[in-house]
Protein backbone atom coordinates (compact mmCIF):
# COMPACT_ATOMS: atom_id res chain seq x y z
CA UNK A 1 0.00 0.00 0.00
CA UNK A 2 1.46 3.10 -1.06
CA UNK A 3 1.19 6.05 1.59
CA UNK A 4 -0.54 9.24 0.68
CA UNK A 5 2.62 11.56 -0.02
CA UNK A 6 2.33 15.22 1.44
CA UNK A 7 2.22 18.36 -0.90
CA UNK A 8 4.25 20.79 1.37
CA UNK A 9 4.05 24.88 0.51
CA UNK A 10 6.88 26.59 2.26
CA UNK A 11 6.74 30.57 1.64
CA UNK A 12 8.87 33.24 3.29
CA UNK A 13 9.90 37.09 2.97
CA UNK A 14 12.97 37.38 0.29
CA UNK A 15 15.79 36.98 2.09
CA UNK A 16 14.89 35.00 5.33
CA UNK A 17 16.60 31.68 4.18
CA UNK A 18 14.02 29.65 3.49
CA UNK A 19 16.32 28.44 0.09
CA UNK A 20 18.97 26.99 2.83
CA UNK A 21 16.18 25.42 5.15
CA UNK A 22 14.26 23.67 2.15
CA UNK A 23 18.28 22.37 0.57
CA UNK A 24 19.25 20.91 4.17
CA UNK A 25 15.65 19.19 4.33
CA UNK A 26 16.03 17.58 0.80
CA UNK A 27 19.19 16.60 2.01
CA UNK A 28 18.80 15.90 5.72
CA UNK A 29 15.80 13.78 4.95
CA UNK A 30 14.89 13.28 1.43
CA UNK A 31 12.12 15.26 0.74
CA UNK A 32 11.03 15.83 -3.07
CA UNK A 33 11.99 19.10 -4.30
CA UNK A 34 9.60 20.79 -7.21
CA UNK A 35 12.15 22.61 -9.47
CA UNK A 36 10.62 25.59 -10.40
CA UNK A 37 10.63 27.44 -13.96
CA UNK A 38 11.55 31.49 -13.83
CA UNK A 39 12.54 34.31 -16.54
CA UNK A 40 14.56 35.80 -13.69
CA UNK A 41 18.54 35.63 -14.88
CA UNK A 42 20.37 32.93 -12.94
CA UNK A 43 22.56 34.53 -9.79
CA UNK A 44 26.24 33.66 -9.37
CA UNK A 45 26.32 29.52 -8.36
CA UNK A 46 22.82 28.98 -9.89
CA UNK A 47 22.60 25.90 -12.12
CA UNK A 48 20.04 25.62 -14.55
CA UNK A 49 17.47 22.49 -13.58
CA UNK A 50 18.98 22.60 -10.21
CA UNK A 51 17.92 25.91 -8.31
CA UNK A 52 15.38 26.87 -11.20
CA UNK A 53 14.95 25.95 -15.35
CA UNK A 54 15.97 29.47 -16.60
CA UNK A 55 13.79 30.20 -19.98
CA UNK A 56 12.93 33.22 -21.73
CA UNK A 57 9.44 34.93 -21.44
CA UNK A 58 8.76 33.41 -25.17
CA UNK A 59 9.51 29.63 -23.21
CA UNK A 60 7.47 30.33 -20.40
CA UNK A 61 4.47 31.67 -22.27
CA UNK A 62 4.15 28.46 -24.23
CA UNK A 63 4.52 26.14 -21.21
CA UNK A 64 1.47 28.19 -19.99
CA UNK A 65 0.02 27.75 -22.84
CA UNK A 66 0.27 23.85 -23.30
CA UNK A 67 -0.94 23.67 -19.20
CA UNK A 68 2.22 23.53 -18.01
CA UNK A 69 2.06 24.58 -14.64
CA UNK A 70 0.14 23.88 -11.61
CA UNK A 71 0.50 27.69 -10.53
CA UNK A 72 2.36 30.45 -11.97
CA UNK A 73 2.95 34.05 -11.26
CA UNK A 74 4.71 37.30 -11.77
CA UNK A 75 6.87 38.55 -9.16
CA UNK A 76 8.80 41.92 -8.82
CA UNK A 77 8.81 41.97 -12.52
CA UNK A 78 9.81 38.28 -13.59
CA UNK A 79 7.62 34.85 -14.09
CA UNK A 80 7.91 31.93 -11.82
CA UNK A 81 6.04 28.74 -11.96
CA UNK A 82 5.75 25.13 -11.04
CA UNK A 83 5.88 22.58 -13.48
CA UNK A 84 3.13 20.07 -13.42
CA UNK A 85 4.51 16.52 -13.88
CA UNK A 86 7.01 16.20 -11.31
CA UNK A 87 4.64 17.43 -8.49
CA UNK A 88 2.04 14.78 -9.77
CA UNK A 89 4.72 11.71 -10.69
CA UNK A 90 5.94 12.64 -7.06
CA UNK A 91 3.20 12.56 -5.12
CA UNK A 92 1.75 9.03 -6.99
CA UNK A 93 5.06 7.80 -5.79
CA UNK A 94 3.78 8.39 -2.04
CA UNK A 95 6.62 11.23 -1.38
CA UNK A 96 6.61 14.34 0.43
CA UNK A 97 7.64 16.84 -2.04
CA UNK A 98 8.03 20.88 -1.18
CA UNK A 99 7.32 23.85 -3.08
CA UNK A 100 9.11 26.77 -2.11
CA UNK A 101 7.27 29.32 -3.64
CA UNK A 102 5.32 32.89 -3.02
CA UNK A 103 2.06 33.93 -1.45
CA UNK A 104 0.14 34.17 -3.87
CA UNK A 105 1.26 31.05 -5.96
CA UNK A 106 0.58 29.12 -2.30
CA UNK A 107 -3.01 30.16 -2.51
CA UNK A 108 -3.26 28.53 -5.80
CA UNK A 109 -2.14 25.48 -4.59
CA UNK A 110 -4.13 25.79 -1.68
CA UNK A 111 -7.05 25.78 -4.39
CA UNK A 112 -6.02 23.35 -6.28
CA UNK A 113 -4.74 20.93 -3.08
CA UNK A 114 -6.52 21.56 -0.20
CA UNK A 115 -4.61 18.73 1.71
CA UNK A 116 -1.62 20.52 1.04
CA UNK A 117 0.44 21.64 4.35
CA UNK A 118 1.45 25.53 4.12
CA UNK A 119 4.23 26.95 6.32
CA UNK A 120 5.45 30.34 6.45
CA UNK A 121 9.36 31.45 7.63
CA UNK A 122 9.60 34.72 8.90
CA UNK A 123 12.54 36.83 9.88
CA UNK A 124 12.44 37.32 13.88
CA UNK A 125 12.32 41.65 12.61
CA UNK A 126 12.44 43.59 9.38
CA UNK A 127 15.46 45.22 10.76
CA UNK A 128 17.40 41.78 10.54
CA UNK A 129 15.28 40.83 7.28
CA UNK A 130 17.33 43.85 5.75
CA UNK A 131 20.42 43.30 6.95
CA UNK A 132 20.35 39.79 5.34
CA UNK A 133 18.96 41.31 1.99
CA UNK A 134 22.16 43.94 1.96
CA UNK A 135 24.33 41.35 2.77
CA UNK A 136 23.72 38.68 -0.18
CA UNK A 137 25.37 41.78 -2.37
CA UNK A 138 23.87 40.59 -5.44
CA UNK A 139 20.14 43.53 -5.39
CA UNK A 140 21.28 46.86 -4.86
CA UNK A 141 19.34 49.50 -2.80
CA UNK A 142 16.41 49.82 -5.68
CA UNK A 143 15.79 46.17 -5.83
CA UNK A 144 16.00 46.00 -1.98
CA UNK A 145 13.12 48.47 -1.09
CA UNK A 146 11.25 46.26 -3.90
CA UNK A 147 11.88 43.37 -1.93
CA UNK A 148 10.66 44.85 0.88
CA UNK A 149 7.80 45.97 -0.64
CA UNK A 150 6.50 42.89 -1.62
CA UNK A 151 7.50 41.40 1.85
CA UNK A 152 4.65 44.18 3.11
CA UNK A 153 2.04 42.60 0.76
CA UNK A 154 3.23 39.43 1.52
CA UNK A 155 2.79 39.84 5.48
CA UNK A 156 -0.76 40.21 4.74
CA UNK A 157 -1.21 36.76 3.67
CA UNK A 158 0.88 34.92 6.73
CA UNK A 159 -2.04 34.48 8.22
CA UNK A 160 -3.29 32.00 5.67
CA UNK A 161 -0.66 29.80 6.23
CA UNK A 162 -1.45 26.81 8.59
CA UNK A 163 2.18 27.38 10.35
CA UNK A 164 4.71 30.24 10.83
CA UNK A 165 8.33 29.45 11.75
CA UNK A 166 10.61 31.87 12.70
CA UNK A 167 14.24 31.49 11.33
CA UNK A 168 16.59 32.91 14.05
CA UNK A 169 18.17 29.66 14.26
CA UNK A 170 18.83 27.79 11.47
CA UNK A 171 19.42 24.42 13.17
CA UNK A 172 16.27 25.10 14.88
CA UNK A 173 14.54 26.35 12.15
CA UNK A 174 15.04 23.39 10.30
CA UNK A 175 14.40 20.38 12.79
CA UNK A 176 10.86 22.76 13.38
CA UNK A 177 9.75 22.49 9.87
CA UNK A 178 10.90 18.70 9.91
CA UNK A 179 8.72 18.05 12.83
CA UNK A 180 5.72 19.66 11.30
CA UNK A 181 5.92 17.74 8.35
CA UNK A 182 6.34 14.74 10.33
CA UNK A 183 3.67 15.33 12.64
CA UNK A 184 0.99 16.28 9.78
CA UNK A 185 1.58 12.90 7.47
CA UNK A 186 0.06 11.79 11.13
CA UNK A 187 -3.22 13.04 10.65
CA UNK A 188 -6.11 11.05 10.91
CA UNK A 189 -7.21 12.20 7.23
CA UNK A 190 -4.18 10.79 6.15
CA UNK A 191 -4.24 7.51 7.22
CA UNK A 192 -7.73 6.99 6.73
CA UNK A 193 -6.88 4.11 4.35
CA UNK A 194 -4.31 2.42 6.64
CA UNK A 195 -6.54 2.74 9.29
CA UNK A 196 -8.62 0.46 6.98
CA UNK A 197 -6.22 -2.06 6.29
CA UNK A 198 -5.53 -2.67 9.85
CA UNK A 199 -9.16 -3.54 10.49
CA UNK A 200 -9.37 -5.45 7.42
CA UNK A 201 -6.48 -7.51 8.79
CA UNK A 202 -7.90 -7.78 12.49
CA UNK A 203 -10.66 -8.97 10.52
CA UNK A 204 -9.11 -11.98 8.25
CA UNK A 205 -6.71 -12.55 11.83
CA UNK A 206 -9.54 -13.17 13.96
P1 LIG B 1 14.04 34.36 -6.02
O1 LIG B 1 14.11 35.28 -7.21
O2 LIG B 1 14.54 35.04 -4.78
O3 LIG B 1 14.70 33.03 -6.29
O4 LIG B 1 12.50 34.03 -5.78
C1 LIG B 1 11.56 35.04 -5.63
C2 LIG B 1 10.27 34.49 -5.07
O5 LIG B 1 9.64 33.63 -6.03
C3 LIG B 1 10.47 33.66 -3.82
O6 LIG B 1 9.50 34.08 -2.87
C4 LIG B 1 10.22 32.25 -4.27
O7 LIG B 1 9.69 31.45 -3.22
C5 LIG B 1 9.19 32.48 -5.35
N1 LIG B 1 9.06 31.37 -6.30
C6 LIG B 1 10.02 30.54 -6.74
N2 LIG B 1 9.51 29.64 -7.57
C7 LIG B 1 8.18 29.88 -7.67
C8 LIG B 1 7.10 29.25 -8.36
O8 LIG B 1 7.24 28.27 -9.07
N3 LIG B 1 5.86 29.79 -8.20
C9 LIG B 1 5.65 30.86 -7.41
N4 LIG B 1 4.40 31.30 -7.30
N5 LIG B 1 6.64 31.48 -6.74
C10 LIG B 1 7.89 30.99 -6.86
Amino acid sequence: MINKGSLIVISGFSGVGKGTVVKRLVADYGYDLSVSATTRPPRDGEVHGREYFFMDRGEFENLIDYGGFIEWTQYVENYYGTPKKYVEESLGRGKNIILEIEVMGAMKIKEQYPEALLIFIAAPSIKSLRERLAGRGTENDAAIRKRLKKATEEAADMEQYDYVVINDDLEECIATVHAIIQSYACRKANNMDFIQSIKNELKETL
